[in-house]
């Protein structure tokens, strides 16, 4: 059995970056990744300016009981005038710091006497002034190559100047899923059929991370239809990703389809759940096959397929964030594998969904993250364990 970080390695050697990038104006650049490193245009601030509402002063020209007219109004966005002597310039948030002042005195700290005002503490030197260039330096290189732009980051490259990017292309991944039991929901049951969540799962985690999904709906548990499925899926997508028949049982049939139509490599990742994975390849095409069971589809997804198609993307696959918290729960008997167990926190300490088969979708709509239970490792109540956030999983 492989260990997860030596199938992940192997995974994403494997990982072709796609080509032909595309430029798109920031309102739809939301989750795709940077294809060139953004280089900003100008300096932010550009010029010093104030960081208060107040007034803008000589230092060196302060007393006590001392009143100052005011000699000018400097909104943002407005260039003021050489501060006169002894005088006090009315200064609003990010308006530039006139030539002269030296400090931003706020306005809380100022009493008014009729015309003039009275400033009752000692300013001091370069208070309340953010300086041209602090934030970023025109030239600047503001996010690499491989960034995945969020909210912050298209706010960056607004505020840099940029009005277009130049981004990753989409990957277009087919998915299909394999069962004769599956039925759409919304359409009636008959005897021994369930419904297909693995497509809803799936098909919401490809768009989270920004692929664009060519559902092939579900398969047949026969060869032939499996063969089908994938010729389909190889000659429209970069990468297909199927749940389901690939376990070794006789209605599994991706393995053959897969080694008659290109190659694979089944792996078994010594980790629970979700031990088989299936990676191959048609002509350009590759291929991942997740379990069936929707709880293991949904935790190999986040280990494998999450990183790998990130890598595929163009984007820098960033490591599993865990926290080392306490458990409130205990697991006296050990697994031979490597576990991940629904959980979330409750008043500061993990604890568990009782029921933890990895057909149980319900353990996964309660959870918040997994905790990540090393092979042959018995937990007591108290113990420290790793916790591993969804937000972390799934961003
Ligand atoms: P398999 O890997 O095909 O042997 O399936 C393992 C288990 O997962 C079986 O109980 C299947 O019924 C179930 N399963 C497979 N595909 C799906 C799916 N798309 N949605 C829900 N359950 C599934
Ligand atoms: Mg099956």
């Amino acid at each position: 059995m492989l260990s997860i970080e030596e199938a992940l390695q192997t995974l994403l050697s494997a990982a072709q970056p796609v080509t032909n990038p595309e430029w798109l104006p920031l309102a739809l650049a939301q989750g795709r990744i940077l294809a060139t490193p953004l280089i900003s245009r100008v300096s932010v601030p550009p010029l010093d300016n104030s960081a208060m509402d107040g007034y803008a002063v000589r230092c060196a020209e302060w007393a006590e009981d001392r009143l100052y007219p005011i000699s000018q109004r400097i909104p943002a966005g407005h260039i003021g005038a050489e501060l006169a002597p002894a005088s006090v310039a009315r200064i609003f948030t990010g308006a530039p710091v006139p030539l002269g002042a030296d400090a931003i005195v706020m306005q809380e700290d100022c009493v008014a006497a009729g015309e003039q005002i009275r400033i009752v503490r000692r300013p001091r030197l370069g208070e309340h002034i953010r300086r041209a260039g602090e934030d970023f330096t025109e030239g600047q290189t503001l996010l690499s190559a491989g960034t995945r732009l969020g909210p912050a980051q298209l706010g960056l490259a607004a505020a840099a100047g940029a009005a277009i990017l130049q981004v990753t292309r989409p990957l277009k991944v087919a998915v299909f899923f394999t069962g004769d039991e599956l039925k759409a929901p919304g359409e009636a049951l008959g005897p021994g059929q369930i419904y297909n969540s693995n497509r809803a799962t799936l098909t919401a985690l490809l768009h989270q991370i920004g692929c664009h999904v060519i559902d092939l709906g579900d398969v047949p548990d026969t060869l032939t239809a499996t063969v089908s499925a994938l010729e389909q899926a190889a000659a429209c997508a970069d990468i297909i990703v199927t749940s389901g028949g690939v376990s070794v049982g006789e209605e599994d049939h991706v393995k053959t389809a897969l080694t008659q139509l290109g190659r694979l490599d089944m792996w078994k990742v010594a980790m629970k759940p979700g031990k088989p994975l299936a990676f191959g390849r048609i002509g350009a095409t590759d291929f991942l096959g997740l379990p069936g069971n929707p709880v293991s589809a949904f935790v190999v997804f986040c280990l494998f397929a999450r990183p790998f198609l990130q890598a595929r993307m163009g984007m820098t696959p960033k490591a599993l964030t865990a926290f080392t918290l306490t458990s409130g729960f205990a697991k006296p008997t050990p697994g031979n594998r490597r576990e991940f167990m629904r959980a979330r926190i409750e008043n500061g300490q993990v604890i568990l969904y009782p029921n933890q088969s990895s057909g149980a979708l319900s353990s996964l709509a309660w959870a918040e993250g997994l905790v990540d239970i090393p092979a042959d490792t018995p937990i007591k109540h108290g113990d420290l364990v790793q916790y591993i956030p969804f937000a972390s999983l799934l961003s």
